[in-house]
């Protein structure tokens, strides 16, 4: 891991606070907001607004190629941690999501998707 990763990384580990239980890394900043696909951790990085999970992601492992994105295995949407995050495609994370929705008796990828 080269320095500038590392910078980056001690920056976002003093927002964060590090559930022991469940290993998250529980965002403390700024988020993406209430609305539909609010919720995730956000920071500003360079003059850029990036997701804080994708940032820990790719200083941990490398970049994120082509059009993957990343789910969270844990579903705590503030965490950052990057072992609780997997790359996956959009469909694959929205399918896996719909699963998810569908257990708590919700489904609404089909629609979000037709949205987007
Ligand atoms: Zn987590």
């Amino acid at each position: 891991m080269n320095d500038c990763r590392q910078a980056i990384l001690a920056r976002v580990m003093k927002r964060v606070v590090i559930d022991h239980e469940t290993g998250c890394w529980i965002w403390q900043g700024a988020t993406s907001g209430n609305g539909r696909g609010g919720g995730y951790p956000r920071m500003c990085l360079d003059g850029q607004t990036l997701a804080v999970h994708r940032v820990t992601f790719v200083c941990t492992y490398g970049y994120v190629r082509g059009k993957k994105t990343l789910d969270h295995t844990c579903r705590a949407r503030l965490c950052v941690n990057p072992d609780h995050l997997e790359m996956v495609t959009n469909r694959g994370n929205c399918r896996r999501r719909d699963h998810a929705l569908a257990e708590v008796g919700l489904r609404d990828c089909d629609q979000r998707e037709a949205a987007e």
